[in-house]
């Protein structure tokens, strides 16, 4: 390596996405003191929402369940056929059990404490992670998690503020129900994240950014995961793309957007997804993501130090990289 390239080379490392973002594996190292990996799981109970009123829009079911998830496999098969991969591939990691799929609070109280106990109860697992929507948090299911005593997080579909996108989305709920659910579970002391969709259609930067500033202002969200709108075959927002009538956003859309909103994200939110996971390239039924999730992640650092942005620096906790990382200083000004 010439002198020049080995220079390069040492910049374009210091120039990390987790110095000017709070993520997810910064949060975990910084917590847990080591690397900790989710393992997706399903309670095996389908989302009321979709088998009971159609679903949300943009919602098809086959693109979320790995195959050791399949339904009516119990939560310890599921564990035992995804741990060995996950250490085979990343080696000596913690793992979170991660509730994802569907509606992972649907279903009795006594059959949820049986599906996440039995989770709790393998020898890997530290934690649990809970992912749902506000319609389905109750009193009794907060004390449930509450009950547990271990690592956790209840994840939250919010999406948006705008009632007009939630009924888009037909989400069938509105925002101050997501808003009374956060304040529920917050107030009970659970760590509260929230997935948010970046560019859904109909919504203007402005709008995006209000969300944003509303996840700033409130106390209780702890973690942020951003999402891309993906269209799937077999959806109804499929028929409205394929008619023509919708404005989607590309990927390079989608980056520049989501760099100009994290300046209001407060510094102290985790953000623990920055572009959908696990696209089913397979299931897409129109819109490009050319490259792959490495390259986005890679643009959005380029674009981000270009344009020299820092999560929450609008905002009166702006992330501060040196609580995390030695080796930052000239890099963070
Ligand atoms: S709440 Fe989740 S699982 Fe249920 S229909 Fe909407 S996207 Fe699908």
């Amino acid at each position: 390596m010439t002198l020049i390239s080995t220079f390069h080379f040492v910049h374009i490392m210091e120039q990390r996405l987790e110095y000017r973002i709070f993520t997810y594996s910064t949060y975990l190292k910084n917590k847990f003191g080591k690397r900790v990996f989710r393992v997706g799981l399903s309670t095996g109970i389908p989302c009321p929402h979709r088998t009971m009123t159609g679903g949300c829009i943009f919602c098809n079911a086959e693109t979320f369940t790995g195959e050791y998830q399949a339904f009516g496999n119990s939560v310890r098969v599921q564990l035992d056929e995804a741990i060995p991969r996950i250490k085979d591939s990343c080696g000596d990691v913690a793992l979170m059990a991660y509730f994802q799929d569907e509606t992972s609070t649907a279903g009795s109280i006594d059959l949820l404490e049986k599906k996440f106990k039995q989770a709790l109860s393998h020898p890997e697992i530290i934690g649990i992670i809970v992912s749902t929507r506000p319609d389905y948090i109750s009193q009794a299911v907060i004390e449930l998690l509450n009950s547990f005593n271990v690592p956790l997080t209840i994840e939250i579909g919010l999406q948006s503020i705008h009632n007009r996108s939630l009924e888009f989305l037909r989400r069938n709920h509105t925002f101050e129900e997501v808003d009374k659910a956060i304040e529920l579970c917050g107030r009970a002391g659970l760590n509260v994240g929230v997935h948010l969709i970046i560019g859904i259609p109909g919504e203007t930067f402005e709008n995006m950014r209000q969300t944003i500033k509303y996840i700033t202002s409130n106390q209780y969200i702890k973690q942020v995961k951003f999402h891309n709108l993906v269209v799937y075959r077999n959806t109804e927002l499929a028929k409205l793309a394929l008619d023509g009538n919708l404005d989607l956003l590309t990927i390079p859309n989608y980056i520049e957007i989501l760099a100009n909103l994290l300046p209001d994200l407060r510094g102290d939110v985790v953000v623990s997804r920055l572009f959908t996971s696990n696209i089913r390239h397979s299931q897409i039924a129109l819109g490009e993501f050319p490259g792959n999730k490495t390259k986005w992640m890679n643009n959005l650092r380029k674009y981000i130090y270009k344009n020299g942005i820092i999560q929450g620096s609008e905002t009166a906790v702006k992330y501060d990289a040196g609580k995390y990382f030695k080796s930052t200083s000239g890099i963070i000004s």
